[in-house]
């Protein structure tokens, strides 16, 4: 199937866009309901990400670490992208947000993976200077989790921060003083959608894309 016909079948599948236009007929409150609810997102295509994060270039050459550490999932492809700057090794951990009362409410961070320091990658952390990578800084949580255990498991000399997004919104977490924070770009606080959960989205990459280029 070509591209165009994939993007027109799938449009008409798209989750939000179907929802849109089947409740068109219910109430003007449901439907306003709806389009506000679809409208709180914002996607970003591959190229965005690509040249957000690139962005960073010049401050992350100068922060000149030694290894990056990607928070996983949403971590990994920006630091990717940045390993084309600055020619060094990625450690992968993965840091979930949970609350154990409610499971709802999303305060404590659960450490799912870390890295072993014993191995080669991972003796680049302990006295070297550590870049850690994230897609978005939502409430800090996460951020404050990684460079704090970074410090107290790891001991690196330096940490800096870099995201591709920093919401616009009051932090609930703080970095320590000695961390130097970059983010690509500071966006509203909206739930972002990136292009590799195009499929959690209920569309394919194409339709994603082409969200993604309607809202410029
Ligand atoms: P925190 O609230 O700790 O800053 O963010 C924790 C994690 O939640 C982020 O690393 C990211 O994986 C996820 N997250 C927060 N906001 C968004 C968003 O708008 N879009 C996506 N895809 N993930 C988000």
């Amino acid at each position: 199937m070509s591209v165009r016909k994939d993007i027109k079948r799938s449009m008409s599948q798209d989750n939000d866009l179907v929802v849109v236009k089947k409740k068109a007929k219910q109430s003007p409150t449901k439907k306003a309901e709806i389009a506000a609810s679809a409208s709180k997102k914002t996607f970003f295509s591959y190229a965005e990400i690509h040249s957000t994060i690139i962005s960073l270039a010049a401050k992350v050459k100068k922060f000149n670490p030694d290894v990056m550490v990607a928070i996983g999932g949403g971590g990994f492809i920006p630091a990717r992208i940045l390993r084309t700057v600055v020619k060094i090794p990625i450690l992968a951990v993965s840091l979930e947000l949970y609350d154990e009362a409610t499971s709802t409410m999303k305060s404590q961070v659960k450490k799912v993976q870390w890295f072993d320091e014993t191995s080669g990658v991972g003796r680049l952390v302990r006295g070297k200077r550590v870049l850690v990578v994230d897609e978005v800084d939502d409430t800090r949580t996460t951020l404050q989790y990684c460079c704090e255990e970074l410090m107290r498991t790891n001991r690196p000399a330096a940490i800096a921060v870099a995201v591709v997004h920093n919401k616009l919104k009051e932090k609930k977490g703080t970095l320590p003083e000695s961390v130097e924070y970059m983010a690509g770009a500071d966006v509203p606080n909206r739930w972002n959608c990136y292009p590799w959960d195009a499929e959690s989205y209920g569309h394919s990459i194409y339709v994603h894309e082409h969200l993604a280029a309607a809202k410029n």
